[in-house]
């Protein structure tokens, strides 16, 4: 008889709320291993007992295969005393332990089998609007407190059926402590509602809503991070009502398709694109449309050649299109303007009331809001442009321990960032940290992290900014603030992100930061370690007229920059602009009164796009900039002089002598579309030189590339093949935006470099 060995195995990582426990029993079972398996606070642990071969084929099993959503970090294997082992494997009750090393699951779309039973009239679950298994569902957004229990959930409130409950404690069942398990005898209920709240209808919800839909209504309709706001897509009227009501202009919506089919009669699909659009975190990608889009009103994304679409990822998303004739709904994250996403019931009838014509929503609580992520496909390779659902709060890796920092990130495109270990935990998209108010979902967003994750907060971290609202709110805390300038928070995320151990050259190319001299920065050339940086250079000193006006009328700055050239004649430069505003702005030009300085690439795309007549009035962030991609001729490859020079200061892009040439490229006559793909060219030519006298003079060939203007295309695609033609590196962010969001995770990263600096000094 060979002998009988045993092993003490523990798995770590996301292995809770995810099917690990019954896959490791359906492992052992095949294996013919016996022994057990149970939850603890530091992950999954396994004791196994057989002969070497049987221990063997276990152990493969668990290292090569693993339930969908888990994500293994780590598997430790000892070797255990063998006496007396169990005649068979079970499943034993959880240990306590503190919660201290498991990972929550992300928010995923329904799975393909759970979708087959809700089709299915025989199926006893047959059109149950929440139904879910291990392998799909709701996560982060109902996860109050680990360990991952029915009752740190708000699934709490509703007590399971006994044909649940046998599923619930079957370990050959795929519900097996599926947390949110129910049906239509024991789950939440859907509700179509008016706007106070009243019920309209208890039979028939979906039909009903459907009908109001197809009448140009709007509804308000509950997911799994919040509500959206939802209309027919091909009904002008419909869309052009919920700007009105909604408070917004221009800022493109996206929309729902029933599946990837009708998505490509809308827009040209790449297989990356089509991957991500079918993948279980079900991003909005943006896509460029297919002519004229048939079946989508002009509203939905005034002026632009993209469209965000996503598919069904809710069931009640996929009863919405099962039983309608749409072929595409507008569905938009339900906020008045630009605040954040409403995910509470009370919120959404007292916001949303003179909005939504009605509500489709149910009594299982979200306890945190989480909006849809958007990705791009860039140069053949995923970018995202908002990170959320699906993605949150997957962890992001860090150089040093960031164990107790907390970071609260930018202003505009807001994120949080907690540390446990070496593991960075970045939030949600909370929106503008703008006013006072709008802390409130910054500090909910930091405590449910904090609470989920079982985080003991040391310090937090902030943007050196000095009237920062976030500061100010960090320092009425009783924990030290930790100030990190912001264009170093990029050049560390990206670095990070990438897993560089630094330092390396970075390309920070934003709207505006504060920098360490008190201007405002935003077009850098950067060398940069984990703990500090050196600016090498950055974008010349523009002239903003009139400071916040010129970023919502970015002609002023091309008027600016074009003074230089024309002198007085600039005046009539513009010919949309009415001579009085254009000379008054003059005159601010030529005094410097009211006129800002700023180094802010963003602005000079601004600018160039009002120059050229594409956006001279800027209703959302970045639209200016948006438009003047979308008008780009991509086949165009001519570009302008070289605006660089070495200067004392460092390397430096003279910006205004680009608008120049521009100006004179448009009175000559050439079509806006190849001025517009030359300054994007030119921008890469000068970029990618900057970058290598940076190189040069840093003995650096590392280049990553941050902040919101890596979000176009274009540029990317022309700039990275330069940067590798002169030798050098170039890194894109991989699993954070580039944009502001990644604030916080750079700030946290810097914070526990300068943190194991400071203890190892
Ligand atoms: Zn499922
Ligand atoms: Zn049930």
């Amino acid at each position: 008889m060979k002998s009988t060995r045993g092993l003490f195995i523990t798995v770590k990582g996301t292995v809770q709320g995810v099917g690990f426990r019954p896959f490791v029993y359906r492992c052992a079972l095949q294996s013919g291993i016996t022994g057990e398996v149970r939850n603890d606070g530091t992950g999954v642990l396994i004791r196994a007992f057989g002969t070497r071969e049987m221990l063997d084929r276990f152990t493969r099993s668990i290292k090569e295969t693993s339930p969908p959503l888990a994500a293994v970090r780590s598997i430790d294997i000892r070797e255990a005393s063998a006496d007396d082992p169990p005649a068979a494997f079970s499943i034993a009750e959880s240990g306590s332990g503190q919660a201290s090393e498991i990972d929550i699951a992300c928010d995923t779309a329904v799975c393909p089998t759970c979708l087959a039973e809700m089709l299915d009239p025989s199926n006893r679950r047959y059109r149950h609007p929440f139904i879910n298994c291990t392998d799909c569902g709701p996560r982060y957004t109902i996860i109050s407190a680990l360990p991952y229990d029915r009752s740190n959930t708000t699934m709490a409130a509703f007590t399971m059926c006994e044909a649940c409950r046998n599923e619930y404690e079957d370990p050959a069942n795929r519900r097996f402590h599926a947390q949110p398990v129910c049906c239509n005898d024991c789950g939440p209920r859907l509700v179509l509602t008016n706007g106070r709240g009243s019920v309209l209808t208890n039979t028939n919800l979906i039909d009903r809503a459907l009908e109001m839909l197809a009448g140009g209504g709007i509804l308000a309709v509950k997911g799994l991070g919040g509500f959206h706001l939802v209309c027919a897509a091909d009904n002008g009227d419909a869309v052009a009502r919920l700007r009105l009501r909604k408070r917004r202009e221009e800022k493109p919506f996206a929309i729902m398709v029933a599946n990837s089919e009708i998505a490509k009669r809308l827009a040209c699909i790449s297989p990356e694109e089509n991957a991500l659009l079918e993948s279980p975190e079900r991003p909005i990608v943006l896509l460029r449309k297919r002519g004229s889009c048939p079946g989508i009103a002009p509203e939905v994304a005034p002026g632009l050649p993209t469209l965000g679409i996503m598919l069904p990822y809710t069931p009640v998303h996929h009863l919405l299109f099962l039983d309608s004739k749409f072929p595409a709904l507008v569905m938009t994250s339900a906020n008045l303007s630009d605040e954040p996403m409403i995910f509470g019931d009370a919120d959404a009838f007292a916001a949303l009331s003179s909005v939504a014509d009605a509500f489709l929503t149910h009594d299982r609580a979200i306890l945190m809001r989480n909006d849809d992520s958007i990705v791009r496909v860039v140069a053949g390779k995923p970018i995202i442009l908002r990170r959320s659902r699906g993605f949150v709060p997957e962890p992001l890796p860090s150089p040093e321990n960031v164990d107790g920092l907390i970071a609260l990130g930018g202003v505009l495109k807001s994120t949080v960032a907690v540390g446990r270990k070496n593991d960075c935990y970045l939030s949600h998209y909370i929106g503008p940290v703008e006013t006072t108010q709008a802390l409130d979902p910054m500090v909910a967003a930091t405590n449910h992290l904090v609470s989920a994750l079982g985080i003991s907060p040391r310090a937090y971290v902030c943007d050196m900014h000095p009237q920062s609202l976030v500061a100010s709110y960090a320092e009425s805390t009783e924990l030290p603030v930790v100030k990190i300038q912001h264009h170093h928070a990029h050049a560390a995320a990206c670095m990070a992100d990438n897993e560089v151990p630094g330092p390396a050259l970075a390309i920070v190319y934003d709207g505006t930061g504060y920098g360490k001299d008190g201007k405002t920065w935003g077009g850098e050339i950067l060398h940069a370690s984990y703990a500090g940086f050196s600016r090498f250079g950055h974008l010349a000193y523009l002239c903003l007229p009139g400071g916040d006006e010129a970023i919502r009328n970015p002609g002023r700055i091309a008027l600016a920059a074009i003074f230089r050239l024309l002198g007085d004649k600039a005046a009539g430069a513009l010919p949309w602009m009415p001579p009085v505003e254009a000379s008054a702005i003059l005159d601010m030009v030529k005094s410097g009164v009211n006129c800002v300085q700023s180094c802010g690439m963003g602005r000079l795309f601004d600018a160039a796009s009002a120059l050229l007549g594409i956006c001279t009035k800027r209703t959302y962030e970045g639209q200016p900039a948006i438009m003047l991609e979308g008008a780009a001729d991509p086949l165009e490859t001519g570009s302008y002089g070289s605006p660089l020079s070495v200067e004392e200061e460092g390397i430096l892009i003279d910006g205004s002598a680009l608008l120049c040439e521009v100006y004179d490229d448009l009175k000559s006559g050439t079509p806006v579309p190849k001025i517009a793909a030359r300054f994007h060219t030119t921008i890469a030519q000068a970029t990618a030189a900057a970058a290598t006298i940076a190189s040069q003079q840093s003995n650096c060939t590392t280049v990553c590339l941050s902040g919101g203007v890596f979000q176009n295309t274009l540029l990317v695609e022309r700039l990275v093949p330069l940067l590798s033609q002169a030798g050098l590196t170039p890194l894109l962010h991989r699993r954070t935006p580039p944009n502001d969001e990644c604030i916080s995770y750079g700030q946290l990263v810097v914070a526990g470099a300068k943190r194991a600096l400071e203890a190892g000094g």
